[in-house]
Parts: C-alpha cells; structure tokens; sequence
C-alpha cells in the first residue's frame, strides 16, 4: 500500500499547513524552563515531553505585579517538573502563580496541575465535563479500562490488540487530579493583568475543551483545538462509543471563525500563528476528504478496522493503532448521522457500515 505521508502522534496526525499560508510569529520557542514575552503581560513557555511529540508550549499571563495564571501545566514527569523548578526562577520569581489554567483533560495539558496547586497554592480552573472525565478515568481500575477498551475494539474490528493499551505511565502522567476552584462556562471572562480573555468552550479533540480569547489584541489561546501541523485526534471513545465527536469537532472550528481574521493564534504544540481561518479551511477540507474516502469504501460494508487503511495508508503499530481506529469510527459515525452509511450490526460482533 502507498504511504501517505503523515505520522500520528497521541495529539493527532501530522498535517501541516504550507507554511507560507500560516505567518508563524517570528523568533524561536523559548528553552524549556525559559519564558518568552511575547505580548503585554504575556509570556510564551515551553515543557519537554518525553514522547513522540516533544514538547507542549504553556501561555503566562500576568495578573499585575504580584501573580500570574498558567494556561496548563506539563505532564506529570520528571523533565517537566524540572522546567518549572528554573521557571520559578525566573520569571516567576517576583510573581506567584495564583491560577492554572486547564484547557483540557489530557496529561500532557493538565499532568501538574495538583502539583501546582500544592507548590503554588494556585487555584485550578478547567471545565466541569474535563474535571470528571480525568476523575472517572482515573477512579477506574486499570484492568476495567482495559477491558472496556477490548471489548470497545474487538466491536470495531481490532480483535485482541497486542500492546496497543495507553502505556501504564498515563497513569502517572495524570499527577493525580486536582481539586477544583472554578469551572468556567462558554461566555465567560477571565480578567489577568487587565486583560479580558473571552473563554470559549469547543469539542470533538475531547468534551469540555477550553480556549481563550482576547479580541481587543485579537489573540487566541487555542488549546488542542487548533493546531498549525497537526491535525487534532478527533477519535470516538470507549467511555463514549455512540458519540459523533467529528461533528462536535467541525461545530467548534465554526465557532472559532467568529475570531478575528488577523487572530494570533497561540496553538498547545508547535509555534504561534496568524492566519487562523486559513488553518481551519484545511482541517476542515481535510476531514471532508477523509469521509469522501471513507465514504467511497463503504460501498461494501466495512468495519472501522478496515476503514482505517483508506485514512491513514500506513502501517500502524501500538497505541497508533487505537488512536487510528477511534477517529476511523469518528468518521463512520458521522456519515451515518448524516444518513450516507448505515449501520449493521455482524453475526460476529463486529459493527460495520454501508453506503446508502
Ligand atoms: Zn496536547
């Protein structure tokens, strides 16, 4: 089979824009463990990951002289920890961290947030639905995750997958789950430094996904949500096998064209950039693409397993393989809610879907 291109990391498949068409903001990311101002009262930071995406970049926004607000915090591991050990000092040093910031719920976004909440005496701000669904993953038993997770794929095709499970160091990763200060709602305002930041809540990467708008200085802290060389995993879930989080996913990048064209956007991995309705025009084509062949292999009745071929044309190994699935059935699952597959359940067990 022809490979086309693109690797999936857990954050999604690489897919970048051209780069002339994003007007990345010029400069190099700050070393982890440096902070780079890059706006009044805004400072641009960057954690190393030890996975194959190596880094997360972290936004902090001064809340006047004495305090600041973290957007996420890293993951719960040791090269992190240290980054934010010469973090504090400098340029924390003058300043205490009194808010974090969560996007959402995933560890390299939220990994120290109960570190930093104990470290710091910070309160914690992320979304109720991104709160409980770290708390309930977390709560379950790891051999109960595993089981839902088997049980979720041999459904779909993927019988018995060898290593494919998160690796046992998610756990970890997580840092525990912090208590909660506050859940903002879509609408709300977060007020640093004289800064009113608009929070705008999107879906489809995971629920209760949280971005940051300020449209006085047209700046947009996009999370996950939109990144300039990834396309975000947008994948259906064992926690939630019957969701359509493509469509969830699609509604947000509507929502974030009502930003501003000239929007700076501040993305969770990769480099500031301008040009944010450029970006979401390829995604979003990226995705139509993705059902139009989903949709054309459908003419037989096709499992998501076999649907994952046509998507990714490549071998996938590991957790790879997972992630590939859960956004092969994104794709399936919003087809038919659209009425142009349907959906039959095999004498096997296996689900599969059929053009109409
Ligand atoms: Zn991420």
């Amino acid at each position: 089979m022809k490979e086309r291109g693109p690797e999936l990391t857990r954050e999604g498949e690489r897919y970048p824009s051209r780069a002339q068409d994003l007007a990345y903001l010029p400069g190099d990311p700050p070393a982890p463990g440096e902070g780079r101002r890059i706006a009044d009262g805004l400072w641009w930071l960057r954690m190393p990951l030890p996975m194959e995406l190596n880094h997360i970049n972290l936004w902090l926004l001064e809340d006047g002289d004495s305090s600041c607000t973290v957007v996420d915090t890293g993951l719960g591991a040791e090269e992190c920890r240290a980054a934010w050990e010469s973090l504090e000092v400098e340029p924390l040093a003058r300043r205490r961290l009194a808010r974090v910031f969560i996007t959402h719920d995933h560890p390299d976004h939220m990994g120290l947030a109960s570190w930093l909440a104990e470290r710091h005496h910070a309160g914690i701000w992320m979304s109720q639905q991104a709160h409980e669904s770290s708390s309930a993953f977390l709560r379950m038993e790891p051999t109960d995750v595993d089981e839902r997770t088997r049980a979720f794929l041999s459904a779909h095709g993927l019988p018995s997958p060898a290593s494919s499970d998160p690796p046992r160091d998610h756990r970890t990763w997580f840092g525990g789950i912090p208590p909660l200060t506050h859940a903002p709602v879509d609408g709300e305002t977060l007020v640093a430094g004289g800064v009113t930041w608009q929070v705008i809540e999107t879906a489809g990467h995971c629920r209760g996904h949280l971005c940051l708008y300020d449209p006085e200085r047209r700046i947009l802290v996009s999370g996950d949500q939109v990144l300039p060389s990834i396309s975000p995993n947008v994948s259906v879930l064992a926690s939630a096998p019957d969701s359509d989080p493509l469509r969830a996913f699609l509604d947000s990048l509507a929502r974030l064209e009502a930003c501003d064209p000239a929007t700076l956007v501040l993305p969770s991995h990769g480099r500031p950039f301008r040009a944010l309705h450029k970006r979401i025009a390829d995604l979003r084509n990226h995705h139509f693409e993705q059902l139009a062949r989903v949709e054309e292999h459908c003419r037989e009745p096709r499992s998501a397993q076999e649907a994952v071929p046509v998507m990714f044309g490549r071998v996938l190994r590991g957790f790879h393989r997972v992630l590939a699935l859960g956004e092969a059935l994104a794709h399936l699952q919003f087809l038919a809610s659209e009425g142009r597959v349907s959906r039959i359940a095999g004498a096997d067990g296996v689900a599969r879907f059929v053009r109409i």
